[in-house]
């Protein structure tokens, strides 16, 4: 299995090399060269069939021979080890909650997985690999917490100070070890500036082998296909047509759905739902795509103006806009709707929605309305908790901190503070 770059100006590149370079050299994102679809009776059977098997089965084509069948197996039984419930809150309206994972944010998986390649890449050679990368919340504590430990790579995280919750802060600054966060004195726009520019600095480059760790690496967009069969698997006994909601922020997790759809799994619709950052369904409506810049929401991990993978989708799509909203439909929803979507469900269903969780169910309302007979799940990408105050302040309830968050509560913070790129690269190389 090779992959291409979507700008088709880069050589044809190996999963290994793809990991290990994050994009291209024509900045072009990575594409699978094709998409065999898995056998009838691998759906047919799916609910005999372990976690681990399914996903071992699914991600197989894309690795390929760059990690040998028993060192995949490992990696996938260490990725997966809690569980995916589907959580029926309604008639016809379940909730596929991914948040059980030691961040308790559904990048876990991604995150782990990638880490996991990384380090078995790395183990073969003496080049030690450091991956750089920007957060405004939850993709800095899954990064960090999954590459914690893995030889043969260093970690550096950029967040901005004062600008993520407490809990998220110190998934990021107490794990120590191989994994470094630098407290930026400016916004998330500020520390994804500074990595951008890392990544174009050939005077670095010529240095170190860096990395990014975001949804545009194949090593964390793809296992998230993993979630989609994981919940085939236990609705599939309903009988009915399937649609899935995904509250999409860079979108590399509902693209990830669609090539499970690829692989043969029977799935009607996919339903997109945004915050006020509506790029995505704007173009669903006009077919003209404007990227803007990002607005603050309550659902801040989706405050995403201009969307990494959507290329991805549109590709997927053979650019048809005819075909894409065929199998896509996107709907924004404002905080005001978000609130309102966690009080209904608290109410009539006593299940505690996190906000990026609200804005999916809100979604498949939406579509519901018009498809009756359709059976949905929305994805819960977070543990409420992670978004402590909004959730409180929304459903009026207090809520129990889960271990996992218990446990960093505790933890003293460690972190480093830089001001400028200058310092970013300084530090960088004094490490060397
Ligand atoms: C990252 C994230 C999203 C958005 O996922 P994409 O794959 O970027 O669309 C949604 N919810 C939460 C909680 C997230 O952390």
């Amino acid at each position: 299995m090779d992959f291409y770059s979507l700008n088709k100006k880069a050589p044809n590149v190996s999963f290994k090399e793809a990991v290990i370079q994050g994009i291209a050299p024509d900045k072009g994102l990575y594409f699978p060269e094709s998409i065999t679809p898995l056998p009838k009776s691998f759906f047919e059977n799916i609910e005999t069939l372990s976690n681990e098997e399914i996903a071992f089965t699914a991600i197989h084509q894309f690795v390929n021979a760059d990690i040998p069948d028993g060192e995949l197996r490992k990696i996938i039984k260490n990725v997966l080890d809690f569980d995916f419930p589907v959580v029926e809150i309604e008639d016809q309206i379940a909730t596929l909650e991914l948040f059980h994972g030691p961040t308790m944010a559904f990048k876990d998986v991604g995150a782990r997985f990638m880490a996991q390649c990384l380090g078995y890449f790395s183990g073969n050679e003496s080049n030690e690999v450091t991956v750089l990368v920007a957060t405004s919340g939850d993709t800095g504590g899954a990064v960090a917490n999954g590459f914690l430990g893995v030889e043969g790579v260093k970690v550096v995280i950029l967040y901005p100070s004062g600008k993520v919750s407490d809990i998220q802060e110190r998934q990021l600054t107490t794990l120590g070890r191989n994994i470094t966060a630098l407290e930026v004195d400016g916004t998330f726009d500020d520390c994804q500036k500074m990595v951008k520019t890392a990544f174009l600095d050939e005077g670095l480059l010529q240095k170190m082998q860096l990395t990014s760790a975001n949804s545009i690496n194949v090593a964390r967009w793809l296992p998230q296909l993993f979630y989609f069969l994981i919940a085939y698997k236990q609705i599939k006994s309903k009988g009915k047509e399937l649609v899935f909601s995904v509250p999409s922020g860079n979108f590399g997790n509902i693209c990830a759905g669609m090539v499970a759809q690829r692989l043969g799994m029977p799935v009607d619709h996919f339903i997109a739902a945004t915050n006020v950052n509506d790029t995505v369904p704007e173009f669903m409506q006009s077919g003209e795509y404007n990227p803007k810049p990002s607005s603050a929401t309550i659902s801040n991990a989706m405050d995403v103006g201009d969307p990494s993978n959507f290329i991805r989708i549109r590709h997927l799509h053979h650019d048809d806009f005819d075909k894409l909203k065929e199998n896509l439909s996107s709907f924004p929803f404002t905080d005001e709707e978000t609130r309102k979507a966690m009080l209904h469900i608290y109410k009539t269903s006593q299940y505690i929605a996190d906000p990026h969780g609200a804005v999916g169910y809100l979604g498949l309302q939406k579509y519901l309305k018009d498809h009756p007979e359709t059976y949905g799940v929305f994805l819960e990408t977070a543990h409420p908790v992670k978004f402590l105050d909004v959730v409180e302040d929304t459903i009026g309830h207090t809520l129990e901190l889960p271990p996992q968050i218990k446990k960093v509560m505790g933890k003293e913070k460690s972190s480093i503070k830089i001001g400028t790129y200058e310092e970013l690269k300084s530090y960088l190389l004094k490490r060397e």
